[in-house]
Order: C-alpha cells, then structure tokens, then sequence
C-alpha cells in the first residue's frame, strides 16, 4: 500500500517516529506522500525525509490554510524547496477556517498549479467549503498533463467528475469512508477504481475503529478494507489497484 497523504513529521509523532514507521512497514505500505504546509513544518518534513529514504516522499508548496499576508514570502520559499519533490502539494483552498485571504489563497493556487506544469509534477489537493472556487481556478489553469489527487474526498461524484473535465485527478480516500453516516460509501460505488488512492492524513482523521486517536499510516489497510466493503469488492484487489494509482502518478520505483 501507499499512504498518499500523511504528515509523519506532526509533532504528535515525536515520541515514537520509528515505531510508527515500523508499523506501517510492518501492515504493508511500501511508500508514504509527505504533504507540505509552510516555512513552519519545513525543517521538521525535511529531517523526516532524511530519516526514512527511499519511504519517505517529499512534496512541497503551501496549504492553504496558512496563506496570510506573507503569502508571497511563503510561495517564494516553497518554490526554492522543490527539489527532488515527487509532487505539489499540499496546495488547494479552504474557506471553512477562514475565508479572510481567500483572494490570495486563489492566487497562490493558480501559482502553484503553474508550477506543477512548468515541473511537470501532480498537485495534491486540499479543498474544503470551496468546491465553486476550486472548479473555477481548475478550468481557469487547466493545461495538458494536469494531474493530482483531490485529497480527503467527502464530497459527490458529480464535483469529481467536473474537476475532471479539466485534469486527470484521482480521489484521496481515507478514514472518512469508516464513519458510519459518511455518505462517501456510496459515492466511491460510482468511481472507477483507477481513479482512487489510499491515504491517512494522519495524525488527524483516524479510520473506526481508531477514531478520535492519533490516526497512522499503518491503519491504512482498516480504509482499504472499509473502501472494498463498500464497492462490493475484493480488499487484495482494491490494494493492489490503489497502490498500481499511486506508483504511477508519482513515478515511484521508477527512478
Ligand atoms: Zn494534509
């Protein structure tokens, strides 16, 4: 398996990094996504990327979330960290925290979108309360090779099916599909299983029956199980897919 998404340089996992990852390795997964957020979490990421070589991949570019007024220092600072990164990431727009910047959080998107076509690299894609805006920026940047994972899907297949229209994205499932009034089990019945990637997010969105606790990348095989239950699929199948999903979009093992 691949966790596509997880932050194993959070501080929540300083006291026992190397058994988490031994975990991990342990239940299965070959290769874990480390998403970016901003200047704060840079040296952190960095050493984890250190750490764990070759299992660890690094991306880089601004959350969303921590676009603010010194956006344009921050961009220039991600941007002189892209070396050797597998992705762009993570990048996107939120207005549920806060819709104060949402202006330059479109800009910073549509730079960071420019990015990823000038390095020919995939987006990794948080979007939360702002579907209209992200759809908008999408046809607005859409270029030929467009490419990413729209990370912590909870919304409809139809959104996903428009973000389509203007790249090749995949759908980031993770504990959410455990919870049980998730309306996301019956979304991902509709999605071509060559459109979907595993991830945690961890530490945060722990899968059922871990939720509420620091969430792993080794629970990563409780959302594939949970993700076959609901497409009335086979777990080995679902896995074997989802992983093919991964190594593909982020050239791994290939270099
Ligand atoms: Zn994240």
């Amino acid at each position: 398996m691949i966790d596509t998404h997880v932050h194993l340089y959070d501080q929540a996992f300083d006291p026992d990094r190397d058994l988490v990852v031994a975990r991990a390795k342990q239940a299965g997964v070959r290769h874990c996504i480390l998403p970016a957020i901003d200047k704060s979490t840079f040296r952190a990421q960095n050493k984890c990327l250190e750490l764990y070589p070759g299992f660890c991949h690094k991306a880089s570019g601004l959350h969303p979330t921590s676009v603010g007024r010194d956006y344009r220092q921050e961009l220039d600072f991600a941007y002189s960290k892209l070396e050797g990164a597998v992705a762009i990431g993570e990048v996107g727009l939120d207005a549920y925290w806060s819709r104060e910047f949402m202006d330059e959080q479109i800009l910073a998107l549509e730079e960071q979108v420019q990015w990823a076509r000038e390095l020919d690299l995939p987006l990794i894609i948080h979007s939360r309360s702002a579907f209209p805006g992200l759809l908008a920026t999408l046809k607005k940047c859409s270029f030929p090779g467009m490419r990413g994972i729209l990370h912590a899907w909870s919304s409809s297949a139809e959104i996903f099916r428009e973000a389509n229209r203007y790249g090749y994205f995949l759908m980031g499932i993770g504990g959410v599909i455990t919870y049980r009034n998730a309306r996301l089990a019956e979304v991902v019945k509709d999605i071509d299983l060559a459109r979907i990637v595993l991830e945690t997010d961890a530490p945060w969105l722990s899968p059922v029956p871990f939720r509420g606790q620091r969430n792993e990348s080794a629970y990563l095989e409780h959302i594939a199980r949970e993700l076959a239950k609901a497409r009335n699929d086979n777990p080995d199948r679902v896995i074997e897919h989802t992983t093919q999903n991964a190594l593909s979009l982020f050239l791994l093992e290939k270099k």
